[in-house]
């Protein structure tokens, strides 16, 4: 529960910060109504273009500039924004407007709310997260036609180390943050998928997004303690809650620096038995991390961002050649290319995705990769060209539901293989497929999919979500979204059951991989290999390090047999407080609090 004195929002960006808040409101300009007669409608139609040309001069310049201080991915969100601005379609319903008697500003104004309230109810997460970036548009379009541009850009001084707040943070305004003077970041709107919160992480500031009524409880000088791992925020925090968060950085600046100390190690329990740690990369920039970790090799390269925010689907050349790049980065190392998991508003700006109801149930993944070959095909050539002379390069297929997708995809490649080899392109003749196994249909038919399969890998983000009805994304659904819940553990077991059955591999790549009380629970279920985002590598080899897997393996027997989902986190719980190293609690202690581990030890 939180008190009056305690928000909650969604970390975005990890961190602890503590300063007074300063309050920004960048509202969109206020637009007065102005009708025109026919003879100013050339003009005004002009004074549109003009504007829109000289928003994209300096969107162009923004995009630069974040080149230089947050890397060439990060840009890419400017290159999104350009194409909203040059957008044909939008283009045109504001002339129209403008031809029927509206003054450009008017009809700007009119058509860009009515796409914002489209978006605003529109159950696309992602949709909704890209309203900051029309908003900023919007801003930019508006006060270039009112005369007044520039307000878009903090023009206020700022001395103090302060906590900006705000209703919305646009990645333009992030970007231009001073990190010597701004300590963090709170916003109403917002998720872990912003492109602002992608900015603040990689620009190194704590945030806090998604805090309801952030405005109505913060006032300008406010002191605010804020947490940018767990998502809390403290309002005139007393000295005791200061020390509490400070003892709580320090514990986990010591685990961090333990965890940093001992990664080149083996993940082997104390009684001998090995496990594989392999990485998740969704970023080019993760790769670095992932190698420093010392990560078994890739498990999931997700591939989306090749697509998302951009104009155009990426070319084969593109694709092999970063694929060529994570395998030579790994050297010698398995890397797992995951095919392109579409949907919602996943696709290129140019590929017109119809709107659905129901996304998450809807076209997406290993569906419109099948229904579409102009884009499947090309993402198959450049892995069979990643995998040319022996490079361990495997093919994983998203939200698996039937046998036919995964014959069909194979069918695919092969066909691609040998057109490739009639070509005389250096390519691989095949490369393993496996599969995601992500939905309740898949672990009732694992024994079949099995035989069609490679290898199997996990997605319990998705498998969580599928099995209990329950929106990873949604905040308010979060206490629900639990990987200790009966119906996902005893279908954990019936995978590896299956797998193990035809002799492949089976790994987690899911969240659930990385929580330092699931990864006992995986080892004691038998899993030997997991893959996990490139920061939690160290805690999760460290775990395994310290626990024994007669331990976690009777653990795992009491937690197939729970009827509920708090039997699941006792008895995982207990095995590692009776029987486990008491530094391996301290160090539990030192998680953010959403963590079961961390209320190991309060
Ligand atoms: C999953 O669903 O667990 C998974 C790893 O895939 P994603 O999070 O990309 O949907
Ligand atoms: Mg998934």
């Amino acid at each position: 529960m939180t008190t009056p004195h305690e928000l909650a929002g969604i970390g975005v960006s990890p961190g602890v910060a503590y300063g007074p808040a300063v309050i920004v409101r960048l509202d969109v300009p206020d637009v007065p109504n102005r009708f025109i007669d026919d003879s100013e409608v050339e003009g005004e139609l002009r004074r549109l273009d003009e504007a829109a040309n000289r928003v994209v001069e300096a969107l162009s310049a923004l995009r630069d500039r974040v080149r230089e201080r947050a890397g060439r991915e990060e840009s890419h969100i400017f290159d999104a924004q350009i194409l909203m601005v040059r957008d044909q379609e939008f283009r045109d319903q504001v002339r129209q407007c403008v031809r029927d008697g509206m003054s450009a500003e008017t009809a700007y104004e009119f058509k860009a709310l009515e796409l914002r309230n489209v978006w605003s109810s529109s159950p696309s997460p992602m949709l909704r997260d890209r309203i900051a970036d029309l908003s900023a548009i919007q801003n930019r379009m508006l006060a270039e036609l009112l005369g007044h541009p520039g307000e878009h850009t903090w023009n206020f001084p700022i001395e103090d180390q302060v906590i900006i707040v705000a209703r919305e943070l646009s990645p333009g305004l992030t970007v231009q943050l001073d990190r010597d003077h701004v300590v963090g970041l709170v916003s109403e709107e917002g998720t872990r998928t912003s492109h602002a919160a992608i900015l603040a992480h990689s620009l190194g500031i704590p945030a806090v997004m998604g805090v309801v009524g952030a405005l109505e409880q913060i006032q300008d000088g406010t002191m605010v303690l804020l947490d940018g791992q767990t998502g809390s925020l403290l309002l005139e925090p007393t000295r005791q809650e200061i020390e509490r968060a400070r003892t709580q950085l320090s514990r986990r600046q010591k685990l961090a620096l333990e965890l940093e100390g001992a990664v080149t190690q083996a993940a082997i329990t104390p009684d001998g038995i090995q496990l594989a740690v392999f990485a998740n990369v969704d970023l080019p920039d993760e790769i670095a991390l992932a190698v420093r970790h010392d990560a078994a090799g890739v498990g999931l390269l997700r591939t989306e961002f090749l697509v998302t925010g951009r104009a155009a689907l990426p070319t084969e050349d593109e694709q092999a050649d970063y694929f060529r790049r994570v395998t030579e980065s790994f050297s010698g190392r398995q890397v797992v290319i995951r095919s392109y998991d579409l949907g919602g508003d996943k696709f290129p700006a140019a590929f017109r995705a119809p709107a659905e109801a129901n996304p998450f149930l809807g076209w997406r993944s290993i569906r419109v990769c099948l229904d579409h070959p102009e884009i499947f095909r090309p993402q198959l050539r450049a892995v069979l060209r990643a995998a040319a002379g022996g490079r361990p390069v495997g093919l994983m297929l998203p939200l698996v539901t039937r046998v036919e997708e995964v014959e069909a995809a194979r069918e695919m490649m092969l066909e691609e293989a040998l057109g490739l080899s009639r070509t005389g392109i250096p390519a691989a003749a095949s490369v393993p497929v496996g599969v995601m196994i992500e939905t309740p249909a898949a672990v009732v038919i694992a024994d079949e999919l099995a035989r069609h399969s490679a290898f199997f890998s996990i997605g319990t983000n998705d498998l969580v979500q599928y099995t209990l009805a329950v929106d990873r994304g949604n905040a308010r659904l979060a206490d629900r979204f639990s990987t200790h819940h009966p119906a996902v553990v005893r279908q954990l077991r019936e995978v590896l059951r299956a797998g193990k059955a035809a002799g492949i591999e089976v790994s987690v790549c899911g969240e659930m991989a990385s929580e330092p009380l699931s990864a006992v629970l995986l080892l004691g279920l038998g899993f030997r290999s997991l893959s996990v985002a490139p920061p939690a590598i160290p805690l999760v080899k460290w775990v395994i390090r310290n626990v024994p897997e007669a331990v976690a393996r009777a653990a795992a027997e009491a937690a197939v047999l729970a009827d509920r989902e708090s039997e699941v986190t006792r008895a995982l719980a207990e095995a590692v407080r009776r029987h486990c190293d008491p530094r391996l609690i301290e160090a539990f202690a030192a998680l953010p609090r959403p963590h079961p581990a961390a209320t190991l030890r309060q």
